[in-house]
């Protein structure tokens, strides 16, 4: 047995939902695995994303050989900039992964110096003292793997995000055959993904939403519009194979919906049959009974295209009377209330509104492995320790528990969080300490953005730049903007005369602008004016006060 110790160090995504991210240390080499973000809750306000704290990773800076990914969604690949302007080491991924990370990096100027690395399933490479071979598993994204970290004290199994599908829609079968091999020659520790641990029995095949999808091809009359996550590739591609069956066109409608076509089409991953696709201005030359959209914006995002369509407030898409909208998503908690919305405005237009409902055939399906399948997974890996990753604290807590009881399969249950240092050695695995961990919120993705939490934030916007409320009177009974809006500053100073000016003229044409509707969906309106104003503002004076849209009804 080698002398030495092995550090497991989960950064972010144990604990919490979302950002990803886990250190492996042995000696002088440290691996990383996974570079995910986590969307910021509503209350934070104006803070674009939420990376983990990686002062750990900074402080042994050194020592970090590179950054392995699972796959491609934004939990695992969304601080990605954030952590390559820090440490610029190499970046491993599979084919589609990377194509992902190419966009993001691109985005923000990063794509030049980056140091991408494809790996595949199956075949293995080499990082310091560490030997990694990606095994290929399902999920609701494609190109996914598992990793298994051959370590000096035995293979660390980390399972990345995944359901045991024996059905996916590009056959790229789960190596099921690989975590049994491993079982065999005896595995140190499983980290597997705790999303589903609530849920019984296995989660349903990608395939299984063809059933519900072909239903509402059969019945829709007029226009369909199809919304799910522009990474929801599986999806996708259904959707596009029964537009084909059906002699529908296909638009693609949204930035991110766009690009993920475009990948996913060059990759091989989906065929766009010739004359199949229209551009979204054909829409309006295209006879309803031939259009199928899909379209961006599943949460209502306010500013999504979806959501717009919503309050027509689209250049192409118009949802009108009889169209179809089929939201093939999950509701993710929080975003209850922006969703129903969008589908009160659906249902305003008599759009027929089709969503998860609990009712079968489903319109969505979860991307997580359910309890059988975490089960599964552990018979045949039958691991000396067993850890819970991905997870709330109660998901942890539970696959913990569950784990636990399967005496046959599992040694040793360790239950740890973010920011927790557990080490092993040739006497076994126990938590040695902490390293800081926590989110981080960042404006606009870049590290001068920082912002260290959200009171500080507060603090620091009212001290530095102040604050601008635009204060709009709206009447409760006919809709209508009764005054010219008041902008009223505390803090800030302008600089020039004409600004309140220049901000109320502002303000009133994003009032024009908008429709009935959206001037009455306040959430919207208030986005809508809020980000307008920030740019005005920071193009007049370079500064960036807080910016609170107040609406009186009166
Ligand atoms: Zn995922
Ligand atoms: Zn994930």
């Amino acid at each position: 047995m080698p002398t030495g110790k092995l550090h497991v160090v989960p950064l972010g995504g144990l604990g919490e939902f979302g950002m990803n991210c886990m250190a492996l240390r042995w000696g002088d080499d440290i691996i990383v695995i996974d570079a995910g973000l986590m969307f910021p809750e509503a209350e934070l306000l104006g803070v674009d994303i939420v990376v983990p704290d990686i002062s750990y990773l900074i402080e042994n800076r050194k020592y970090v050989r590179a950054i392995v990914l699972t796959h491609g969604h934004e939990d695992h690949i969304g601080a990605l900039p954030w952590m390559l302007s820090e440490l610029n080491v190499p970046v491993w991924g599979t084919e589609f992964t990377l194509a992902y990370v190419e966009d993001k990096l691109d985005e923000h100027g990063l794509l030049e110096q980056a140091d991408l690395r494809e790996i595949r399933p199956g075949e293995n490479f080499r990082i310091g003292a560490f030997a990694v071979h990606p095994i290929q598993v399902t999920h609701s994204l494609v190109d996914c793997v598992a990793l298994a970290i051959h370590t000096p004290l035995g293979v660390v199994l980390h399972t990345g995000d995944f359901k045991v599908d024996p059905t996916p829609t590009d056959n790229r079968l789960f190596d099921l055959h690989a975590f049994a091999e491993y079982g065999k020659e005896g595995v140190l520790a499983l980290l597997q993904d705790s999303t589903n641990v609530e849920r019984k029995g296995y989660t349903a095949s990608e395939r299984a939403v063809r059933r519900k999808f072909d239903e509402v091809f059969a019945r829709t009359e007029r226009r369909l519009f199809i919304s799910c996550f522009s990474s929801s590739i599986h999806r996708i591609k259904l959707a596009v194979e029964l537009a084909w069956e059906h002699g529908r066109n296909v638009a693609f409608i949204g930035r991110s919906m766009v690009s993920s076509a475009e990948i996913a089409e060059d990759l091989g991953y989906m065929e766009i049959p010739q004359g199949l696709l229209i551009s979204p201005g054909e829409m309006k030359n295209t006879p309803p009974e031939k259009v199928c959209v899909l379209i961006s914006g599943t949460q209502g995002e306010p500013m999504s295209a979806l959501s717009r369509a919503a309050v027509d407030n689209h250049k192409h898409a118009h949802i009108e009377k009889g169209d179809t909208v089929v939201l093939s998503s999950r509701i993710i908690p929080g975003n209850e209330k922006a969703i129903y919305r969008m589908i009160d405005h659906l249902f305003r237009r008599q759009a027929h509104v089709i969503y998860e409902d609990g009712s079968s055939p489903p319109v969505h399906v979860s991307g997580h492995a359910s309890q059988e399948e975490l089960k599964l997974i552990l018979n045949l890996v039958k691991p000396r320790y067993f850890i819970p990753i991905h997870g709330e604290y109660r998901q942890l807590a539970l696959h913990a528990e569950m784990a636990a009881a399967m005496r046959g399969s599992v040694g040793n249950v360790v239950l740890i969080e973010s920011g927790d240092i557990l080490e092993f050695d040739e006497l076994g695995a126990r938590k040695v300490g902490r390293v800081n961990a926590g989110r981080i919120c960042i404006d606009s993705g870049s590290r001068s953005d920082v912002v260290e939490d959200l009171v500080i934030k507060d603090r620091r916007h009212l001290s530095e730049d102040g604050i601008v409320l635009p204060i709009i009177a709206i009447n409760k009974l006919s809709g209508r903007v009764e005054t010219s809006p008041e902008i009223v500053t505390r803090g800030f100073e302008p600089g020039e005369d004409g600004f309140a000016e220049g901000a109320r003229q502002l303000v009133m044409q994003t009032l024009e602008l908008s429709s009935e509707e959206e001037k009455a969906d306040y959430g919207v309106i208030k986005e809508k004016i809020r980000a307008d104003l920030k740019r005005y503002i920071s193009k007049q004076t370079q500064k960036r006060p807080l910016i609170m849209p107040v609406i009186l009804e009166i």
